[in-house]
């Protein structure tokens, strides 16, 4: 429901207008020295195969979403230090203005940098100067289902293997791309169009395999898997389904078998869950891949699997053959779990000394406020500590490697509040490790909800795709305000299992870090600022404020002698969308702020041209529209899916525009050009051909009482 073109004029949209014009003056900023490789360097450079990605030594390149094969976004440069970082400054800017979320972390080879904005668009820019050299535009829009609309903006990054580079869209396709020309070379469906899944994560390459999962486990009935791609022709290699079908059916492998008895009932009618939408590592030391699963479809238990169970291979980090696809070892962090306490979370490899051992260890601090390291040999826990606040939890047995429950925890007996919840203690926000500081560093979040399923026919429950209905089994209600909800970086020493320091973050949501040879972590906050720290003791060296909410994690490279450290800047990721007043506290409305990627270095002269001030928009009077109560309740269950973009309780989070604030709404005609008609689609709105007059205006009475309760 986006800004129409219909020449309606609310004040967001005369903002939109004007920030283009700026745009339009200030489109890339000239750069000083143009260093300018030719696109067709990227084939005699660096090959970028299992050594290249095995090479944690050099750091000119950014070969992999986390740099490389050990994921710990270490870079070795240390050209750009505690010393020097004051000098630090913007080299040269992209103004993007088709993009909304950025959530992405470039890749960069030879000094041509590859990265993914919103709609799946991937661009290869020159990495000394931002000159586009080719774009590519899976056109997502055109290949959804007619339901599959949802939240489809943004996406974590895209992966590189020799000649090419793989994007993974939101409608499920699995796209290589020719690293020189940026033509398509192939196409694979990983599902069907019309199914209720998506895909935000980075493929994940590794010994000619390109690996992908899938999210929509609160999407409505859905069993997850991983599979593997052959990257020169596309053809699949393998598949790993991560929870049991119907026994009926006859089990894929072993594995399923044996995870089959874990669970009751009849799971797979609601499909089962365990999505693994984000976290894959390749362990080229020990060849082995970890995938890092997701929480149960629906979540709660009780429907899932009545008679109880761990529910195996829900929230766990699941290693197996990265040629076949085999399993090899499991470890689950939150058996049967109940609160979408997910371990989908990055996985990161580091060489530990524990008690005076080498350990080969993966470091995993997933949503549910435990920080693990696990002997990646074997799968053997060595230490799970609270990061956050565990209230769900006191601590984790290590006789057993279980949580010990706190009795009520699963609402059992009623409502219960729990720390963390379902955004997590970390969420996707990118984990990095400094093998120097020994330290990990985590943005982590402070929040708790009132769990209940109260009202919930648990015996006759039933899935409703794509957010139409209830798809949990269990309703969520925040007990944090949005002005008390606090988010925190973290320094964690995973050999003492401990904090080593901490800084306070305004808000929640803010983005992943990056680590350096130079001893500094940087971080972009949803405030705007991009900050480094000293990566021993946490103290702020160096600020910019890059005038919109950072979400995505910097990277940096180097040319020649010259390193640099990029961000895309762009509010996005699910938060941004859905989080109502908690997100749009910040006042990254629809529109307003120029999404960018900036770059630095320490004799950059670039200004960055002025931004237009955080604005929080407010709800418009109309009094000649009356609101019908009975009609505003049936249109808050349709509701449901415009959420993930227009936020929840209508409030928007920043990632579309604020429906409240919409004159279009007061406009029967307008809102069916826009929701129904399509008429807004090359701003990003779907277009919902389906919804019928009744439902149209059963929409815009909820969207107008949410308006006029939250009148001032
Ligand atoms: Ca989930």
């Amino acid at each position: 429901m986006t800004n129409n073109k219909n020449g309606l004029t609310h004040p967001l949209y005369l903002l939109t207008v004007l920030s283009s014009v700026l745009l339009l003056a200030t489109a890339c900023s000239a750069p000083e020295e143009p260093e300018a490789p030719q696109a067709t360097e990227a084939t005699t450079g660096t090959v970028v195969d299992d050594v290249a990605m095995s090479d944690v030594s050099q750091g000119e390149n950014w070969l992999a979403y986390g740099r490389d094969y050990s994921e710990q976004r270490y870079s070795t440069l240390d050209q750009i230090n505690t010393t020097t970082v004051s000098n630090l400054s913007l080299d040269w800017y992209l103004d993007l203005p088709r993009d909304r979320g950025l959530v992405s972390t470039p890749l960069v080879v030879d000094g041509i940098m590859y990265f993914v904005g919103s709609m799946n668009r991937v661009r290869a820019v020159n990495a000394g100067s931002g000159q586009i050299i080719w774009e590519f535009d899976p056109n997502v829009s055109d290949n959804t289902g007619n339901d599959l609309r949802a939240g489809w903006d943004h996406n974590r990054g895209i992966g590189i293997w020799k000649d090419k580079v793989f994007a993974a869209t939101w409608d499920g396709r699995l796209v290589a791309i020719d690293r020189a020309n940026g033509k398509q070379v192939w196409s694979v469906r990983t599902f069907g169009a019309e199914q209720p899944l998506y895909i935000t994560g980075a493929p994940k390459i590794f010994k000619g395999k390109v690996l992908i999962g899938n999210g929509g486990t609160e999407n409505g009935p859905s069993r997850g898997y991983v599979t593997a791609y052959d990257a020169e022709t596309g053809e699949q290699a393998w598949r790993f389904y991560i929870v049991p079908g119907n026994p009926a059916d006859g089990f894929e492998n072993d594995a399923m078998r044996m995870a089959a008895a874990t669970w009751t009932g009849e799971w797979w009618k609601h499909g089962g869950g365990g999505n693994a939408w984000h976290g894959f590592t390749y362990d080229a030391e020990l060849d082995q891949l970890y995938i890092g699963t997701g929480n149960g479809s629906p979540w709660n238990r009780k429907i899932r699997s009545p008679g109880g169970g761990d529910n195996l291979f829900l929230c766990s980090v699941v290693a197996l053959d990265p040629d076949t696809g085999d399993y090899l070892w499991h470890y689950q962090t939150t058996p049967g779990e109940s609160w979408d306490f997910n371990s989908n979370m990055d996985i990161v490899l580091a060489d530990l000394d524990i008690d005076g051992h080498a350990v080969k260890a993966l470091l995993h601090a997933p949503k549910n406020g435990f920080f693990y390291v696990i002997d990646r040999s074997n799968g053997a826990l060595i230490s799970a500590e609270p990061f956050t606040e565990t209230t769900w939890a006191t601590h984790v047995d290590m006789a057993t490697g279980r949580p010990v429950e706190v009795a009520g925890a699963r609402y059992e007996e009623g409502p219960a509040s729990v720390s963390p919840m379902a955004w997590g203690a970390h969420n996707w926000h990118a984990m990095s490790y400094n093998p120097d500081a020994g330290l990990a560093y985590i943005p982590a979040m402070h929040m708790s909800a009132s769990y209940s399923d109260d009202g919930v026919t648990i015996e006759d429950w039933k899935s409703t795709p794509f957010m139409e209905g209830d798809t949990l089994g269990v309703a969520l209600v925040p007990d944090t305000k949005p002005d008390t909800v606090t988010s925190t970086l973290q320094a964690w020493d995973p050999v003492k299992g401990e904090i080593a320091w901490e800084i306070p973050l305004s808000g929640t949501w803010n983005a992943g870090t990056m680590t350096t040879a130079g001893n500094l972590v940087f971080q972009g906050r949803s405030s705007g600022d991009l900050v480094a720290y000293n990566a021993n003791n946490g103290e702020e060296l160096w600020t910019f404020n890059a005038g919109l909410g950072i979400s995505a994690p910097p990277i940096s490279y180097s040319i020649g002698s010259k390193q640099f450290i990029s961000v895309l800047v762009g509010w996005g990721g699910g938060f941004a969308g859905i989080g109502g007043r908690t997100a749009n506290q910040h006042g990254w409305a629809y529109g307003v702020h120029p999404r960018r990627l900036l770059t630095f270095s320490l004799n950059g002269n670039t200004e960055m041209p002025p931004v237009p001030p955080p604005m929080i928009p407010q709800p418009l009077s109309m009094p000649e529209f009356q609101v019908d109560l009975e009609l505003a309740g049936q249109g808050a269950g349709m509701y449901g899916r415009c959420s993930f973009c227009h936020g929840g309780g209508a409030i928007a989070g920043g990632m579309a525009p604020d429906l409240r604030a919409s004159v279009m709404v007061g406009s029967d005609e307008a809102f069916a050009n826009v929701v129904r008609g399509g008429s807004a689609s090359e701003n990003g709105m779907p277009t919902f051909a389906s919804l019928t007059d009744d439902e149209l205006l059963a929409l815009r009475h909820y969207v107008r009482l949410q308006a006029e309760l939250t009148m001032e």
